[in-house]
């Protein structure tokens, strides 16, 4: 699998909305969105570049759904194609399995300080699900799924660090938090208002339905 190795904030600014895809980092002022001389798409001119097409705000809805979840096309591909077979709206369905994700989940319960970090500590096999370990980044949590930490104190003391870092923090209301033992529980499915993704997510159903 390959790795985008080049600056997270250049996909910030490409897409002109803070994707908090560095952690504490996102929430101080040195952000380059929050700097407006800074907030300018990379590449050279980019200020000169005309009006963007009808197909030009699709794709930016997608590479941003994309670059939040930090996924590649052919990945985004098989969620699009996931959400399309179960009955609904496809755009929510759509969101709704990306937020299920194991690394998103991880980093709203604050285990981790981005997506990012919270892939590292699932694949380096931290983590628990139901008692089973689970380094599969991309596993999709369901209603019941009880989160736990491996017990050795190497584990226990990462994420109880991070956790500490943030002693207000409250977990959103489809999961359960239990601070102490650190563990956690799904108890509801995500809805759109869970979801803080800036983006018109019908756009992205019709650039992937083209
Ligand atoms: Fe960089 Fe985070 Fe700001 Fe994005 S939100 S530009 S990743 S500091």
């Amino acid at each position: 699998m390959g790795r985008y190795l080049e600056s997270s904030c250049k996909l910030c600014r490409r897409e002109g909305v803070k994707l908090m895809l560095k952690g504490i980092r996102c929430e101080t002022a040195k952000c380059p969105v929050e700097k407006k001389q800074r907030n300018l798409a990379p590449g050279m001119h980019s200020w000169r570049r005309g009006r963007i097409s009808e197909y030009g705000v699709r794709l930016r809805e997608k590479q941003k759904i994309k670059r939040y979840y930090g996924l590649f096309d052919r990945q985004f591909i098989l969620y699009f194609q996931r959400a399309e077979r179960i009955k609904g709206n496809t755009g929510e369905t759509l969101l709704q399995l990306l937020e299920r994700r194991f690394d998103n989940v991880v980093y709203k319960l604050n285990f981790a300080p981005s997506r990012k970090a919270a892939r590292q500590l699932i694949c380096h096999g931290h983590l628990h699900i139901n008692g089973h370990k689970v380094d599969i980044s991309d596993y999709t949590v369901k209603i019941g799924d009880k989160i736990t930490i491996k017990k050795s104190e190497k584990s226990l003391k990462r994420v109880k660090e991070q956790l500490e870092s943030n002693p207000n923090f409250a977990a959103q209301s489809w999961l359960q938090l239990d601070r102490t033992t650190p563990e956690a529980t799904v108890v509801a499915l995500p809805t759109r208002d869970d979801i803080q993704i800036p983006v018109e997510e019908q756009l992205v159903v019709e650039f992937c339905s083209r």
